[in-house]
């Protein structure tokens, strides 16, 4: 061994760098200074010096410095290794119970690995390891992947699919434009970027390439030099040795001697093992019970069993841990259930096992660093002691593997995949080792418990895989014969005595885990080897002889037998055969493949099947042959009966045997057989046996015959043809049969089928039975022996039994698939059998065949057949199931009428046989096939109803057909002479008995009078057309002379026979066309009889809307003049207000809603939102217990939201609907319901949308003012005259209060005001009215509502007397039309005459109800909250608790004080109200107030804003607005900017007040029922100058609408002296003032319009994101559920404990708790992993929803299952969008929640 005295000049050099360094060190260490330490925290650093003050630790250290130095062959590294363990591990993993992992940490890092590292490297390790780092990486990625994380795989360069690139590499790679794939790892696997034998093209990433980072050359220069490499050979044995010794230690209470140092103490752990047999509720049950412990403790225990594998439980002596052991085990253990698995071991023991552990993730960092650590690493892991049969190390841990506990397992595997993974060559040596220790490994990992990611025999994937690899170890190792055996010596217990596997009562988890072991043979087989030694050759016949021995057990397995008399008791279990046979699909073909690479070997191959077929075919031997004859041919044979005989569906021998036979064919060297197998051992009818009787089997089934075997038959007949077996089971029968065929007498294998489907009677003679159902059965089993010929003949599209290539037969499946419907991608990719490396070859051919159709909003896209590829249409395709095909069959002919053509649909013509299967067409015109057909045609003509179905005679017409194609093709091919296939002349030859005495054609003639196959006649004209065509050809070519003549008037009389065809096709064409009409017409009137008779029904839901326009465009035909748009003041147009008569949806009756009659109610819902939020940081109070509501923040933070779904109902027909729901419910507790009856919810009865409360329907007031009286009062009523009087009233009320009860009204000045002309009832000389009077029944639904709305907006009991019940009223009116106007203004749709029917209806019975509430209020509670209100608008009824202006939102305080100014006009003895004129006033002024207040809110808040290049224009708005904004900036001393140039602040203004004004329209028009103008029902045009145009025509008509002028300072100008003092206190309000120095933001106006966040076009962005995702609440690597917040874009940490929440005592989930600030409990959320949309409500509901990405064939990808590149659908998130902006996502949840029962069971509120 060399070391640092001898070494050369690089390691001299490097020891003269160390020398500097050394004392140094050594003197900080003598002065216990802890800066050398420069990675810890403070506190860390401290810790350290608290280590180093003890003075053993101390002095340790230094022993090491000193080593480091002298590092000599006499100094006993391992010695002092494992004195200085056996002092320091026990102590620092000394509080397992509670241990402080952080103090733990420090101390391991200061006391033994830094003191290590110090050793090993020869300087400070975090200088060495930096620049270790910086030289350069592995050009091999090995990111080992965590469950969930996101895999990528490239379907163009991916040498087979487990190749894969985590995220980083794949992102940087040239694979992200191909076609790619994503998937969710199941952890354990790792990064193949680099591995240049995982990808044909691509194998290194931008990172990984060499020169990326630290260049190659770079990367070999910076070797370890020597002196450290000899330190690692002398540091790394001790501390593999030390780690394998502690992972395999079993003494529970001894340490090894040289680890025993101290005194034992008696001091010991009960310690709990992981299992995957228990839950985790059992698991915390027994603990509870058994430890007598808290929950939370036996919580905290169970979960950290789970992750790590084991736990102390108790710490303490060693009877009381070895007590706790077994109370455990008692109380786990029950009938059912083995006892938890528990130890008691002693702390030292656990401390090192512990520490071991933490040495391993030492090393597996160490590794990363460089390759000479690796290489150092594995040598001395597979240094196997000399003369010493004991494994290596690194065999030894893996054969402890099941042994270990889950996290032991965990850092073992990474070590493996970070050192030997890493280096090609090591990998190879363990691959070695792997394969040496195989079969006992899986035999361990068979009967462990834990999950197969755990297991050490995982990592065959990783090895198995890599071509060069796999066949290194298939020649050296012979791992196929190894796998194989394996599996030999595993399944013997599923073996019956016959030998055969039977798996009657198997284990699902253990056969689970024999499926590994197949996987392994996949792997292993994967790539098929392009260069053949003979050793290799050898060795893979080896193993496919030892592969045999596995199928021979399988053939004939799990017979079975007809059940006659008695149904089967049990259903056998069925599932476990199925599977494997699924397993073995791909293995076989692959088998198959890889003998068909090399002739030699084919040979041998089939010669040994055909050997193992043999030796299984000799059941039934014993049985006397016997004899049947049929049309002069004898068939002998021994007797079996599939009826009564036991028989199996799994023959996967034969299936083999007919899958090489075909490549023998396809290569040709069938020539050769006769050298390898004799003819006389070959036995074809042997062969055929079997398969036709599980034919048979098939049939018979279809046939009814098994129906007392039960399902699990059915199942099995399923399966043996679905697309997931059928490759080798299905298929492969037929192609038997077609070897048969090929190799047998046509006659007799006629014959022997006829028999086999026990059908030799009923072609002999006609058995005059009564058994309607013998003969129904009969009949079925002569279809489906008529199918298995047809398919026996016909289907040829298989390389090798004819010349197809692999594109031709997938191109074949795919226009069979759409020639039944127009599919989606993934749905024809289902349909389609995948391959070895999971894929279909769909791609490469699709394009050729369909055309493809994009998807709308919903749906998906799908691909529809070219027209061109119509013509391979084959009605009887062998794989149509019974309804594809006459699904198929009906599509076809339905387009063929539709393009007025016949409707025959005979078979395409086949491509030819191959040599080897050419003889197969011999059986169309053989005798006895012959006498089939005829005796079948004959049945039908003669109209023997019960012995034909018009099935048979389909089948019976395509197989002439067949014959007839088949002759045509080979008369073309060849001259007639040589065409010895005379079906033609078979057919047209008359019978020799009496039984057949007509021929075939004349038969046929005759079959077209038979009126029930009138469906049939077009077929049956072509098949005497080709009858025709075939006896020219014969004709043509005899008559060769005068060929050229006859053949052009043959083709003449076909081209008028055509045209005769043609005309009489356009006959009936023309009378189909007229039979269509009439019953088209007869179809209308029907209809429209349904919609009169159902006219109430579709009154309300669909014609209101229409109505509506009706009426708005009567009236403005009716009344051009202006003013009749105008809402208020006193120029203000009538109401239109008409008789409204609506009907209820429950009762059908008609009512006219008036204010004396019972109250009609529309269904409504209720509910908080967020949809306008300004700022979503804002923390919502979630219980309104102490709010007050009268104010709303111009933030919009969270308002009420009422909904509706437009239908109207009696309210006392929705009480007794209502109540009769809540009997129902209280009746089936058990059942879960979607809906809160509690809380009012119930489903609309018409729409079932969900709803919980109802709008009562209150008729407009119309009103009309007298325009004399107008102009009268608009003389005297000025701005300033209606303040004083209202302020005189006020006074008054309060001083008439004041004696009475004490009044807290603000106190107002009265100077300036005061006017003694004025009194107390001036208010009511302008006009008065009395109030409306309601019948009880609407008054009692007012108060319901208003109840309802409080309840639900303010999350409170429900108090029908509270005083805020009119806050919220009229705050969720506004809130509401704030929310309509913003969906518009979204939508670009006109303010009025767009909205939906729901929308119009509820809103007019919103702003309805809103204004008749007031009238349930106790009247001087309405002043209170008027006066209040009127506190922000007038000068001096300022309150304490009047808002500054920039903290209130205007529309809101318009909403409530137009709505609260009636109660002015309350009197104690009479009900009254302002008349028509007196609110036509009243509104007029209230508006402008809001209004200036309002442009003052703006003008202040866009102070601010900075002037964009625009020429100034010198409008007198801006004018105006200049001489405004002087008085502001005075008012505000300065603070407000004169600067700003009028024209912009006139810009800031116009634009900024837009959505105030359209509330305003809408409010007005809604309450007054006023006709807007006809600017505002048009849209805005698309055009960007229309639409500017019609922005400011709108502006104008809202102007007008509102009576606002349009330069609105004008208003300023005009109300001067009363808003002079007004604007004064509004612009001197600190909050203002705070905001103009920019101390604080206030909103801007217009506010922003909210939409969804924005999302990446490409889903990998998100899930890119989604892996950078870090739980905010732990730092463990556990699996998180990343979800994204579509409203706000926080990610959050989804289904995890770590991230729950207390809210009100209850335990919510990340989602559940963001939803409840975000959207007020509604929210939107994308699971990113999943790429799913789920929408939540509240605690209790949710559902999911598609994600709107949408991969290339327009589909969805939920659970990212076929893993295609997703791409956003931008149409699809904005139906997102919508549905959030239209507050439909309770809806959709409970619409979701309805048709999906499957969501109850889900717990919504961990989400
Ligand atoms: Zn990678
Ligand atoms: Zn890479
Ligand atoms: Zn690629
Ligand atoms: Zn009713
Ligand atoms: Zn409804
Ligand atoms: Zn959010
Ligand atoms: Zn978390």
């Amino acid at each position: 061994m060399a070391d640092g005295a001898d070494g050369g000049p690089g390691a001299a050099g490097a020891a003269g760098g160390c020398v500097p360094v050394q004392p140094q060190e050594r003197a900080m260490c003598s002065t216990t200074s802890g800066c050398m330490i420069s990675k810890p925290s403070q506190s860390a650093g401290c810790m350290m010096q608290d280590y180093l003050n003890d003075s053993a630790g101390a002095s340790l250290i230094l022993k090491w410095m000193v080593m480091t130095q002298w590092c000599d062959e006499r100094f006993n590294f391992q010695a002092t290794f494992l004195q200085c363990l056996a002092k320091h591990v026990p102590n620092i993993y000394s509080a397992e119970m509670d241990p402080l992992l952080e103090k733990q940490e420090e101390m391991v890092q200061a006391a033994i690995l830094y003191p290590l590292e110090c050793y090993l490297f020869g300087e400070d390790p975090d200088i060495f390891l930096e620049k270790l780092q910086q030289s350069g990486t592995s050009q091999l990625c090995g990111k080992v992947f965590k469950g969930g994380e996101t895999t990528y795989s490239c379907r163009d360069c991916a040498v087979d699919p487990t190749c894969v690139l985590c995220m980083d590499c794949f992102q940087n790679s040239i694979h992200r434009n191909h076609r790619y794939k994503m998937h969710s790892s199941t952890g354990g696997g790792f990064c193949d970027c680099g591995d240049t034998e995982a990808w044909k093209a691509g194998p290194l990433c931008t990172k990984h390439e060499p020169g990326a980072s630290g260049s190659a050359k770079e990367n070999s220069e910076c070797q370890l030099n020597e002196e450290i490499m000899e330190h690692s050979r002398r540091v790394f044995p001790s501390v593999i040795k030390y780690i394998v010794d502690m992972l395999i230690w079993e003494e529970e209470k001894e340490l090894p001697p040289e680890l025993t140092i101290r005194e034992k103490v008696d001091s010991y752990y009960c310690v709990l093992f992981n299992d995957e047999h228990h839950s985790y509720d059992h698991v915390i049950f027994s603990l509870q019970r058994a430890l007598g412990c808290e929950l939370g403790e036996a919580q905290l225990h169970t979960t950290a069993i789970d992750k790590e594998g084991r736990r102390a439980v108790k710490a303490g002596h060693y009877a009381s841990c070895q007590e706790a052991k077994e109370e455990i085990k008692r109380h786990s253990e029950n009938i059912s259930q083995r006892p938890l698995h528990a130890e008691v071991l002693h702390a030292d023991v656990m401390a090192h096992q512990k520490f071991a552990l933490r040495l391993g993730s030492w090393l597996n960092k160490l590794m990363s660093y460089s390759s000479d650590f690796r290489q150092i690493f594995c040598q001395i892991c597979l240094k196997e002691e000399a003369g010493s049969e004991k494994p290596c190390f690194i065999s030894k841990l893996m054969l402890w593997d099941a042994k270990l506990h889950k996290g032991a397992r965990k850092v073992l595997h990474e070590l493996i995949f970070s050192s030997f993974f890493m280096e090609m060559e090591y990998k190879k040596l363990f691959a070695v080792e792997f394969v040496k220790y195989y079969k006992a490994l899986q035999k361990e990992y068979i009967s462990d418990d834990h999950d197969r990611v755990l297991s050490v025999t995982a990592l065959s994937v990783q090895m198995f895989t890599v071509p060069t690899l796999a066949r290194h170890l298939i020649e050296e190792q012979n791992v196929i014969t190894t796998i194989t055996e394996t599996l030999l010596e595993v399944l013997p217990e599923y073996l019956d005595k016959n030998d055969k596997f039977n798996f009657q009562g198997y284990s699902q988890d253990k056969l689970n885990r024999v499926y590994a072991v197949i996987y392994d043979l996949r792997y292993v087989l994967v790539s098929k080897p392009t260069l053949w030694t003979d050793r290799l050759r050898e060795r893979f016949l080896e193993g496919f002889v030892s592969f045999l021995r596995i199928l021979t057990c399988m053939q004939g397995m799990e017979e079975i037998k007809r059940q006659i008399g008695q149904h089967i008791e049990v259903d056998p279990d069925w599932e476990a055969a199925i599977a494997i046979q699924m397993q073995l699909k791909n293995i076989l073909l692959m088998f198959q493949e890889w003998c068909a690479c090399d002739e030699e070997l084919l040979l041998k191959a089939y010669s040994e099947c055909h050997k193992a077929v043999m030796r299984c075919s000799t059941n039934g031997r014993s049985r006397e042959k016997t004899v049947f004859h049929l049309c002069g041919h004898t068939l002998e044979s021994r007797p079996y009966r599939v009826s009564a005989d036991p028989v199996s569906i799994h023959l996967p021998l034969s299936r083999t045997l007919a899958g090489l036979h075909v490549r023998l064919s396809k290569t040709g060297t069938i020539s050769r057989l006769h050298e390898f197998v004799s003819p006389e051992e070959f036995q074809v009818e042997l062969l055929v046996e079997y398969p036709l009787r599980c034919l048979v089997l098939v049939a018979q089934v279809a046939a009814e015959m098994w129906r007392r075997n039960g399902l699990s038959l059915i199942s099995q007949v399923f399966y043996y043809q679905d697309v997931k077996c059928r490759e080798e089971m299905y298929d492969k029968d037929i192609i038997m049969l077609q070897i048969g065929a090929s190799l047998m007498d046509p006659n007799q294998f006629l014959l022997l089928i006829l028999q086999r489907y026990e059908l030799a009677d009923a072609f002999k003679k006609m058995k005059p039975t009564k058994d309607q159902d013998l003969i129904k059965q009969c009949n079925v089993l002569i279809e489906e022996m008529l199918q298995i010929l047809i398919y026996v003949v016909g289907e040829r599209y298989v390389p090798g039994v004819s010349n197809v290539t692999k594109e031709d037969v997938i191109m074949r499946e795919i226009i069979h698939l759409l020639c039944i419907e127009p599919m989606a991608h993934s749905a024809i990719t289902k349909s389609l059998p995948e391959n070895e490396n999971n894929e279909t070859g769909l791609e490469s051919v699709i394009d050729k065949v369909a055309t493809f159709k994009k998807p709308g909003v919903s749906g998906h896209g799908v691909y529809e057949l070219k027209d061109e590829c119509l013509k391979e249409f084959n009605m009887f395709f062998y794989h149509y199931t019974k309804t594809q095909h006459s699904k198929a069959e009906h599509t076809q002919k339905k387009r063929r009428k539709q393009e007025n053509r016949d409707e025959a649909l005979p078979p395409p013509p086949p491509p030819g046989f191959s040599p080897a299967f050419s003889n197969v067409v011999r059986i169309l015109n053989c005798d006895v096939m012959m006498h089939i057909l005829r005796t079948i045609l004959q049945r039908a003509v003669e109209l023997e109803t019960h012995l034909w179905t018009e099935a048979m005679i389909q089948m019976v017409l395509h197989l002439l057909s067949l014959g007839l194609l088949e002759e045509k093709q080979q008369l073309q091919k060849s001259p007639e002479e040589e065409v010895t296939f005379d079906f033609y002349h078979k057919a047209t030859r008359m019978g020799s008995s009496a039984l057949n005495a007509v021929n075939v054609l004349m038969l046929l003639e005759k079959l077209k009078r038979v009126p029930q196959l009138e469906a049939q006649k077009d077929t049956v004209n072509w098949i005497l057309q080709m009858f025709d065509t075939v006896k020219r050809l014969r004709e043509k070519s005899s008559l060769t002379t005068v060929a050229a003549t006859s053949g052009s008037e043959a083709t003449k009389s076909d081209e008028s026979t055509q045209d005769k065809e043609k005309a009489e096709r356009k006959r009936k064409a023309e009378a189909a066309r007229l039979h269509r009409q009439k019953i088209m017409a007869q179809m209308s009137a029907l209809q429209r009889n349904f919609i009169e008779t159902h006219k109430l029904l579709y009154e309300n839901t669909l014609e209101a809307p229409g109505k509506e326009d009706a009426i708005m465009e009567e009236e403005s035909m009716s009344s051009a003049i202006d003013y009749s748009k105008i809402a208020l003041g006193p120029k203000r147009g009538p109401s239109v207000a008409e008789k409204e008569v609506l009907t209820c949806i429950l009762c059908q009756e008609e009512q006219e809603v008036k204010l004396e009659s019972a109250a009609m109610v529309l269904s409504a819902c209720v509910q908080k939102s967020t949809a306008l939020t300004q700022n979503r940081s804002r923390i919502l109070e979630l219980s309104g217990d102490t709010l007050d509501p009268l104010f709303m923040h111009p933030d919009l933070p969270c308002g009420t939201h009422t909904g509706s779904c437009g239908h109207v109902m009696h309210a006392a027909c929705w009480q007794k609907y209502f109540e009769a729901m809540q009997l129902n419910f209280r009746q089936r507790l058990h059942v879960e319901q979607i809906f809160d009856l509690e809380n009012g919810e119930y489903l609309c009865p018409l729409c079932k949308s969900l709803c919980n409360t109802v709008i009562p329907i209150v008729p407009l007031q119309a009103q009309k003012i007298n325009s004399e009286d107008a102009e009268a009062v608009a003389q005297i009523l000025s701005l300033a005259r209606w303040l004083e009087i209202i302020i005189v009233r006020i006074s008054g009320y309060s001083v008439k209060n004041a004696k009475g009860e004490k009044q807290n009204l603000p106190a107002f000045a009265n100077k300036g005001m005061g006017n003694s002309a004025l009194e107390f009832h001036s208010i009511l000389s302008f006009g008065v009215q009395s109030s409306a009077k309601y019948s009880s029944s609407i008054k009692e639904m007012l108060i319901l509502f208003a109840t309802t709305i409080y309840r639900v907006g303010l999350k409170v009991a429900p108090n029908e007397a509270d005083y805020r019940i009119p806050m919220m009223t009229w705050s969720t009116c506004a809130f509401t039309i704030q929310c309509i106007e913003n969906l518009l203004e979204t939508e670009g749709k006109p303010l009025f005459g767009s909205l939906q029917n729901r929308q119009h209806s509820g809103l007019k019975a919103l702003v309805q109800f809103a204004a008749a509430q007031r009238t349930t209020s106790p009247q001087v509670l309405i002043q209170k909250h008027l006066i209040r209100l009127l506190g922000v608008l007038l000068p001096n009824l300022k309150g304490e608790d009047t808002p500054s202006l920039l903290e209130v939102d205007m529309f809101h305080i318009l909403v409530g004080v137009v709505l609260s100014f009636p109660s002015l006009y309350w009197e104690d003895a009479v009900d009254l109200q302002p008349s028509s004129i007196s609110s036509a006033y009243n509104h007029l002024y209230l508006f402008h107030l809001t209004t200036l207040a309002h442009i003052t809110q703006i003008v202040v808040s866009s102070a601010t804003e900075s002037p964009t290049a625009r020429s100034p224009d010198n409008s007198e708005e801006a004018r105006s607005a200049q001489s405004f904004c002087r008085e502001v900036c005075q008012y505000t001393g300065g603070c407000f900017s004169q600067d700003i140039p009028g024209w912009l602040v006139w810009d800031c203004v116009k634009k900024g007040i837009m959505p105030y004004l359209r509330c305003a329209a809408l409010f007005f028009h809604y309450l007054l029922g006023v006709s807007p103008p006809e600017e505002l029902l048009q849209g805005q045009k698309g055009s960007e100058k229309l639409k500017f145009v019609s922005e400011e025509g709108q502006f104008k008509a809202l102007c007008s609408y509102l009576s606002l002028p349009t330069n609105l300072f004008l208003l300023f100008q005009e109300y001067w002296d009363t808003v002079n003092p007004l604007l004064q206190r509004w612009c001197a309000d600190p909050v203002v003032l705070s905001c103009l120095k920019g101390k604080s933001i206030a909103v801007r106006y217009p506010r922003k319009r909210n939409s969804l966040i924005e999302l990446p076009e490409d889903y990998s962005c998100l899930l890119n994101q989604a892996s950078q995702f870090r739980c905010p609440r732990s730092s463990d690597d556990e699996q998180k559920h990343p979800v994204l917040c579509l409203f706000c874009g926080a990610m959050l940490c989804s289904q995890n404990t770590c991230c729950q929440e207390l809210v009100n005592g209850e335990e919510l989930g990340a989602c559940t708790s963001h939803a409840l600030q975000c959207g007020a409990g509604v929210c939107m959320f994308l699971k990113i992993r999943e790429c799913k949309v789920v929408l939540i409500e509240g605690k209790t509901r949710g559902c999911l929803y598609p994600a709107p990405y949408l991969d290339e064939y327009g589909e969805t990808d939920p659970g990212l299952k076929r893993g295609n590149p997703l791409h956003l659908c931008r149409e699809r998130y904005r139906k997102l969008h919508l549905l959030w902006q239209q507050h439909c996502i309770i809806e959709e949840i409970a619409r979701s929640q309805e048709t999906n029962q499957i969501f109850f069971g889900f717990n919504w509120q961990l989400l």
